[in-house]
This record gives structure tokens, C-alpha cells and sequence, in this order.
């Protein structure tokens, strides 16, 4: 029957049938392995040259898996489809990375907002919907909404380091300084690449008295040989 075949769950990656990821799509997916201690830039070990020198106003990044293959291709459903299916069936994967952060700094889950028109746009938030369904899947208390995007940044994955640097000065806002001061903070991404975009959202959490801020995402990009 049609209804069967639109509504039977699928592969968030391949559109296998299969109620998650399928097991072969998860096969797939390739650890991060050796990486930079503070922004999980693949290293041969110790901090990378960047971190070295002039580190993110981040404690540390984390991200389990390499950006590409069916880890992408589920990541760009995310984005332009089926968010809320895509997100929970990462889930999973992840969801005990960010369970050990969050519960060893007994810290609070605040996903990259996207600014409010894209929003619009999209219909959801993917990095809300990730952090959602990974703190249910960890058994963590609920995602908070604790940042806003002031700024429509322009589309970031073609510019260099710097201009991605100079687009996010500025672009994001603390709600309320009194729920951010004296805590730490974990915030959560899809997708991280220079770090430049959690580092432009913990400027304004550190300014408010968080104490530590983590970035924690599903897959790391860019970096790798
Ligand atoms: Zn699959
Ligand atoms: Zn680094």
C-alpha cells in the first residue's frame, strides 16, 4: 500500500528501511580518533599549532565522528528535511559524548541558535532538534534556550578562517545573564569546522560568568587526510 510505503521508517542517511540509522550506514561512520585535546582537530597528538598559540575561548570541543559520507548525507537531510526524524535517530550515536560532559561539569545544554528569519525559513532549528533528542536518548534534563542570534551571519562554509572569524563578531546574545553566571555551559552544534561559530557564541556566556563553556557536536569537519 502507499501509506505503508511513505510511512515505513527509514535510514536517516541512505533511506534504507530501518527504524534508526541503518546498521550499515552506522558501519560507516568513522571515528575522530587522535585529535587536538582542545578543539578536536586531527593531530598526531598534543594541542594543535592553533590551540598552541591562541586557543578558543572554549574548555574543550568534542565530537565523535568525521564529517562526510552517510554521516553527511544524514546531516544534510537534517537540514533541508525531516529534521525531527534525522535528529532522533543520531541520537544514539552521540548521546553519551554529551551525557559524560554534561553530568561530569553538571552543566547546562544551550544549542547554537540559528537567527530567528532562517528559522522561519527552515521551519525548525537543527541544532535544537539534535540537542533535544540527545538529551532525551542521555537521560539529560532538557536543552535551554539561553542564547539568541542577533545577526543573520551569511553562509559560512566558503570563506577562510579569518572572514568566518570577523562574520560571527558580535552575533549572538545572552537572554539572561543570571541564568548563565557561576555556570558551565555545554553548547551543541551539528557540524564543527574552524570552532568559530561556538567561539563567537561562548564569548557572551564567559562575558555573563559562565564558568566553563564545552562545545560538544555530532560530527567534526575539515582537518583530515
Ligand atoms: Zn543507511
Ligand atoms: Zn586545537
Amino acid at each position: 500500500m502507499v501509506l505503508d510505503w511513505l510511512f515505513a521508517p527509514q535510514c536517516a542517511a541512505c533511506t534504507e528501511p530501518a527504524s534508526t540509522l541503518c546498521s550499515a550506514c552506522v558501519g560507516s561512520l568513522v571515528e575522530v580518533g587522535t585529535a587536538c585535546g582542545r578543539c578536536a582537530e586531527p593531530t598526531t597528538g598534543g594541542l594543535c599549532r592553533r590551540c598552541a598559540t591562541m586557543p578558543l575561548p572554549l574548555d574543550q570541543i568534542l565530537a565523535p565522528w568525521q564529517f562526510g559520507g552517510q554521516l553527511a548525507a544524514a546531516i544534510k537531510r537534517l537540514k533541508f528535511a525531516n529534521g525531527a526524524h534525522v535528529a532522533r535517530d543520531v541520537a544514539p550515536l552521540w548521546a553519551p559524548l554529551l551525557a559524560a560532559v554534561v553530568e561530569e561539569h553538571a552543566a547546562i545544554v544551550v544549542p547554537i541558535p540559528l537567527h530567528w528569519r532562517r528559522r522561519l525559513v527552515r521551519g525548525y532549528d537543527q541544532a535544537w532538534l539534535l540537542a533535544v533528542h540527545a538529551c532525551a536518548a542521555g537521560g539529560l534534563p532538557s536543552p535551554r534556550s539561553l542564547l539568541r542570534r542577533i545577526r543573520g551571519a551569511p553562509a559560512q562554509s566558503k570563506l577562510s578562517a579569518a572572514a568566518r572569524r570577523e562574520n560571527l563578531r558580535g552575533a549572538f546574545t545572552v537572554r539572561d545573564p543570571c541564568d548563565v553566571a557561576g555556570r558551565t555551559i555545554v553548547l551543541v552544534d551539528d557540524v564543527v569546522t574552524t570552532g568559530a561559530t561556538l567561539a563567537a557564541a561562548a564569548l557572551p556566556l564567559r562575558a555573563a560568568g559562565a564558568i566553563a563553556v564545552y562545545g560538544v557536536a555530532l560530527a567534526r569537519a575539515g582537518g583530515f587526510v
